[in-house]
């Protein structure tokens, strides 16, 4: 795998068509590891190689991690499937096609505190379930992190804006958006207008607990 704390691939990026039908053209790949994030799968990174965007997508997201080591010290945070080297579907994903899509791993807490738990389940942190207050099903002293999640998705929109772009949608399981929007950094994300998907059909809706979903557009 060659763990590199550098970005792979080089050229002018070029998203096509779209997240649902959609290629990347010269991407890049995130470094596996940085100061305060990290890839979650060593089999997604190498064998799948999913860990590829738009250049521009690359620059929001390490500006935005920066960014977060001074509002969330301590915090790591967990990076999952973007798109594949050349774009195109990665299943069972039916968008993350043109390097405009990332999902996020939630951050959580155990008993109050940062827990980095979940950074060793590699894929299967896709399988991990949350009831409608955000609290894991299996252990209910963990639950979701909201406030930083919401204070991710702000620098996100901050970074994004600065190079043109903009995050397009978010996609939170539908029954936890009320436990996001309720914390203060969630109040500024709707002041922002930023937008949360409504409704989703269960399937999709259901796996949008462990992870949220950004796709990133243009301006
Ligand atoms: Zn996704």
């Amino acid at each position: 795998m060659g763990c590199s704390s550098v970005p792979k691939g080089s050229g002018i990026s070029q998203s096509k068509g779209s997240v649902k039908n959609g290629e990347l053209v010269n991407g890049r790949r995130f470094p596996y590891k940085g100061a305060n994030y990290k890839y979650f799968s060593p089999l997604s990174f190498a064998l799948f190689n999913r860990a590829w965007v738009h250049s521009k997508v690359l620059d929001i997201s390490l500006e935005a991690y920066k960014k977060c080591e001074k509002t969330c010290p301590k915090r790591k945070f967990l990076l999952m499937e973007c798109s594949e080297k050349n774009g195109g579907r990665p299943w069972p994903h039916r968008t993350h096609q043109n390097g405009t899509s990332i999902d996020f791993a939630t951050p959580l807490l155990k008993n109050g505190k940062i827990y980095h738990f979940d950074h060793h389940y590699g894929i299967w942190h896709y399988a991990m379930k949350f009831d409608k207050n955000g609290k894991l099903a299996s252990n209910k002293k963990v639950e979701i992190d909201f406030e930083t999640m919401a204070k991710h998705i702000l620098a996100l929109e901050k970074a994004a804006r600065k190079r043109g772009m903009y995050i397009k949608k978010v996609i939170l399981k539908v029954n936890l958006k009320d436990e996001f929007f309720k914390t203060p950094s969630g109040k500024k994300v709707k002041a922002k207008g930023i937008y949360f998907v409504r409704s989703l059909p269960e399937i999709v809706d259901d796996v949008h607990d462990d992870h949220y979903h950004v796709d990133f557009a243009w301006l």
